[in-house]
């Protein structure tokens, strides 16, 4: 359908909700946004989806639009485009927001994990232009993954490929929000690199990072701050982190053999402070032929990831 220029690109976040029209090089020509009335149930988040997305497409006649993509967390049946209860949208059981869509608008829909979408939009358009595979990770709050290989979203057979969150890197390790112990993301993301800082305040009483928060209220913000501005202690739990994050991406590596891995919110604010403790831990867990083609980046598309995530979605083709 090279007639049909524009694409809906809606992204569905338990904080935020937006719509973007965009053309098929990926500008941005219209867009909404709101906060995510998700306390009101789905039909209320639905209702504004639809109306924002009648905004975006006012004035532009249905044959000019490709196709509407939906971006949401998981778990999700990209499939059969239904959104089941993602820990960020309440009471969302087995929403078939693929087929919603398609009744309202008349547009073809297709919906995917925001991982995968994001992987797409930093393949084609952020730092992982120009590479043939490309494995995404998200950092913060959780370690979520997108797998681009010879250039395709690689999706496993339901929808859970590129979970490296939940892979193992300890044994008897900390407990993971899924239920397993010693996943990477109890060990690596945000609120693990937090609650390692507060079990280890007893012994760092002089450091900096106490004097931005009690160990109650600490967040890895807190604890990137100190250690960019110097912070020994800061500087170890950072790079504890990223040591068991290096140990995860050395097994992706392994298994996948890719020439790009982008790294999210952590690697984008932390910088070599991660990067540089992730790539020793590489060094010693990855094969040297395996390395040699790697190349380990920060994300690029900041906050313009979410507009064009669900935007890629009919960019792929
Ligand atoms: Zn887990």
């Amino acid at each position: 359908m090279p007639d049909a220029p524009y694409i809906v690109g809606v992204d569905i976040g338990g904080t935020k909700v937006a719509c973007v029209l965009a053309d098929g090089e990926g500008r941005i020509v219209a867009r909404q946004w709101q906060p995510t009335r998700s306390a009101e149930g789905w039909q209320v988040v639905v209702g504004q989806l639809f109306e924002m997305t009648e905004r975006v497409l006012q004035g532009v006649s249905p044959q000019l639009v490709r196709g509407i993509g939906i971006s949401c967390g998981g778990p999700l049946d990209s499939q059969a485009g239904i959104v089941y209860s993602p820990p960020n949208l309440p009471g969302w059981e087995a929403v078939p927001i693929k087929s919603l869509f398609e009744e309202r608008f008349g547009l073809p829909t297709r919906l995917e994990n925001d991982a995968n979408a994001t992987a797409l939009a930093e393949y084609r358009f952020g730092a992982g232009r120009g590479s043939r595979n490309m494995v995404f990770m998200t950092w913060g709050t959780g370690i979520g993954g997108g797998l681009v290989l010879d250039g395709r979203l690689y999706r496993g057979t339901n929808d859970l490929a590129g979970e490296i969150g939940h892979t193992t890197v300890l044994l008897d390790g900390p407990l993971c929000g899924c239920g397993k112990r010693g996943c990477l993301e109890a060990l690596a993301s945000g609120p693990s690199i937090a609650r390692r800082a507060r079990e280890l305040a007893g012994e760092s009483p002089d450091s900096l990072v106490w004097q931005k928060s009690s160990p109650e209220g600490v967040t890895a913000q807190h604890v990137v701050e100190a250690a960019q501005e110097g912070d020994l202690f800061a500087r170890y739990v950072l790079a504890e982190a990223a040591t068991y994050m290096g140990i995860g991406i050395a097994n992706v590596a392994q298994i996948l053999n890719p020439e790009r891995v982008v790294l999210g919110t952590i690697a984008v604010k932390a910088g070599e402070l991660v990067l540089e403790p992730l790539r020793r831990a590489l060094a010693v867990h990855a094969w040297q032929r395996v390395r040699q083609v790697l190349q380990v980046v920060p994300a690029e598309l900041g906050d313009r990831a979410q507009d064009l995530a669900a935007v890629c979605l009919w960019l792929e083709d």
